[in-house]
């Protein structure tokens, strides 16, 4: 659904007078194929290129080399950029920078109000959308009073009323609490599993990514990890030179591994950890 072929993309920055300061090479050759349905994780430092990458995918940006297609579409052609935003709509950081009008109901509609949708259909597709991240009860009132998770299932319903493929969090929780954090993974899941919506995820938390079909690891602009969460995640070392970490029961059982206790290769989670232990334990391997 979405190909990324040798794509490039550079930041110049300039001075007063207009002479080049710098230049950041933000997207750097970077080729990778995205198919329908999966839910893809994109972990890496500050700076590193993610939402540069991000906004390549619904045209907000385009690549200086290289080329782009979504669904076939070469964003690069002006002609195709409606459709492509269309396809993949966008949750930011910011939940608060994100709510804009008096009520939900609005605030939802707003977007495919910009679109063109015809108000008969309007009412419709608000609700559907608000029914599924579980706050069409909410309708009509103050987007103002909610919870910083609810607020982005707002955003989310907001994407949703523009009947996406594809929806991509920019760092969607790193405002929330843990209680906003689970509310906004869960939902992203929900649409994936339900609505077999393509999900890209670029988060901070690793424990976010944990989950993901597959997980992209950036750094300088560049893709240079691209793996299923295990494989990812039982390279610690690897990692460290990304300046990211793996989850936390992840490297307790790691370094459990090293210093050589009876554990599987790579950890996941603190069901794995407790099943290990318990295997370990049946087997008689924890006697000693
Ligand atoms: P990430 O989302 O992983 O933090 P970004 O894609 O935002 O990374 O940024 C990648 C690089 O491009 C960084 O070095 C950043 O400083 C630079 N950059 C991002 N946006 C701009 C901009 N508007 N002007 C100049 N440089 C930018
Ligand atoms: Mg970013």
């Amino acid at each position: 659904m979405i190909k990324f072929e040798n794509a490039a993309f550079e930041y110049i920055r300039r001075d007063e007078e207009g002479n080049v300061e710098g230049i950041t090479r933000a997207l750097d050759n970077v080729s990778v194929h995205i198919r329908r349905g999966e839910f893809v994780a994109v972990l890496g430092a500050n700076g590193s290129g993610k939402s540069t990458f991000a906004k390549h995918i619904n045209g907000l940006l385009t690549p200086e080399e290289g080329k782009v297609y979504v669904n076939g579409l070469d964003t690069s052609d002006e002609n195709n950029l409606l459709k492509v935003r269309q396809m993949a709509g966008m949750v930011f950081q910011n939940p608060d920078n994100q709510i804009i009008a008096q009520t939900i109901e609005e605030d939802v509609a707003f977007g495919p109000e910009n679109m063109g949708v015809p108000s008969a259909e309007m009412q419709q597709r608000v609700d559907e959308a608000l029914e599924r991240v579980g706050l069409l009860a909410e309708k009509y009132n103050s987007p103002n009073r909610l919870s910083g998770g609810q607020k982005q299932r707002v955003a989310i319903a907001g994407v949703l009323a523009m009947k996406p493929e594809c929806i991509i969090f920019d760092e969607s929780t790193a405002m929330l609490d843990p209680a906003g954090r689970r509310e906004v993974i869960a939902s992203a899941h929900e649409l994936n599993k339900k609505n077999g919506i393509t999900i890209i995820l670029i988060t901070h938390y690793m424990s976010e990514a944990v989950d993901a079909d597959r997980i992209l690891v950036m750094n300088h602009g560049k893709i240079v990890m691209d793996g299923t969460p295990r494989e990812i995640f039982s390279k610690p070392e690897e990692l460290k030179e990304y300046k990211l970490e793996v989850p936390g029961i992840t490297e307790f059982a790691y370094r459990l591994r090293k210093a050589g206790a009876p554990m599987p290769a790579c950890i996941l989670s603190e069901d794995e950890f407790m099943e290990a232990i318990y295997n370990a334990g049946k087997a008689g391997r924890l006697n000693r």
